[in-house]
């Protein structure tokens, strides 16, 4: 019997009510240092359409890095496998913002998740573009992803990421040095910040992450991507999306997954859900606390992951 995902929600949201430790906010981009870490908010869309909605699933945050995940997916849907002579496909055991391995490695990340690796994913969005029309494609696509037009760009969020990203236009001029940004730097960073600000529910996010879950196929608009794109880019997300703790999520949760630092996870099991959480409050690699606590409940109650037959 397929389990019942309401009520699984409803026991997450109750037992996520009761957690004291709940994570820190981030306070190194302004804008996201005011949202209160008392939201949790889950949302699952199964492969059969049907969806289990708890707590804020339907309140709008700043999905942050996980707006990398369809990010990547337009970059290589514009110039396919070559992106993988300018990003690597590995996980880089480091920060989300470290620049430490850019130096050995001739300014090529490590990966598409980690911001250096996302800010050439940027450059590679832009070219033939105004940066303004580069995240407009990008909106277009995640709203043709969720079927929904309600999505946007937070500006506050985007002009407080512009006022003090130090640390990313670093990344950005550093790998410029070294030839693998093409653009001026205050363009890319210009997309890539306004990417980070892009505001969704956890309802409209795992709508958006439907495809990842249907081989690249949604029932209802056609192909997204090919079978085979869609199970690089879980497989990217098992082993890069969560950072330097990316062992540990798949270790304790067992699924693709790419969180963002305004509190949000995706998460996916292919031919089963795509899954969305959402709590602001961080732990110490910079993941939503609860959100990682609430997707190892969802799959000890469903039994689902990619490493077991259920
Ligand atoms: N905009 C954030 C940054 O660049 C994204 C990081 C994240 O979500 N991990 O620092």
């Amino acid at each position: 019997m397929p389990p019942d995902l309401q009520s699984i929600v409803d026991e997450i949201v109750a037992a996520m009510a009761t957690e004291e430790a709940r994570g820190k906010v981030a306070t190194y981009i302004p804008g996201l240092a005011t949202v209160s870490p008392a939201h949790f908010g889950m949302a699952v869309v199964s492969a059969d359409g049907s969806v289990a909605l708890g707590g804020d699933a339907e309140l709008p945050f700043s999905t942050q890095s996980v707006s990398k995940v369809f990010a990547l997916t337009m970059a290589l849907g514009k110039v396919g496998d070559q992106l993988w002579a300018r990003v690597g496909r590995e996980p880089s055991g480091n920060a989300f913002n470290s620049i430490v391995q850019l130096e050995a490695e001739q300014g090529i990340p490590r990966n598409p998740f980690i911001n250096a690796g996302a800010i050439v994913v940027a450059d590679v969005n832009l070219a033939g573009h105004q940066p303004r029309e580069a995240i407009g494609e990008l909106l277009r696509f995640i709203r043709f992803l969720a079927d929904d037009e309600d999505i946007h760009v937070d500006e506050v969020i985007a002009r407080s990421e512009t006022e003090t990203g130090f640390r990313n236009i670093a990344l950005a001029n550093y790998m410029r040095a070294f030839g693998n940004i093409h653009h001026p730097v205050e363009r890319v960073t210009g997309v890539y910040f306004h990417q980070c600000a892009i505001a969704m529910s956890c309802l409209q996010l795992a709508r958006a992450g439907r495809y990842l879950m249907l081989d690249g196929l949604l029932p209802d608009a056609g192909r997204v991507i090919s079978a085979r794109r869609a199970r690089r880019i879980n497989a990217l997300m098992l082993t890069c999306g969560h950072y330097d703790a990316s062992g540990d999520f798949a270790f304790r949760i067992g699924m693709p997954g790419k969180s963002g630092v305004g509190g949000g996870i995706l998460a996916v099991v292919p031919g089963k859900a795509s899954i969305a959480v959402w709590s602001p409050g961080l732990n110490a690699s910079g993941n939503s606390q609860l959100g990682t606590k609430a997707l190892e409940h969802f799959a000890r109650l469903t039994g689902w992951s990619v490493f077991s037959s259920r």
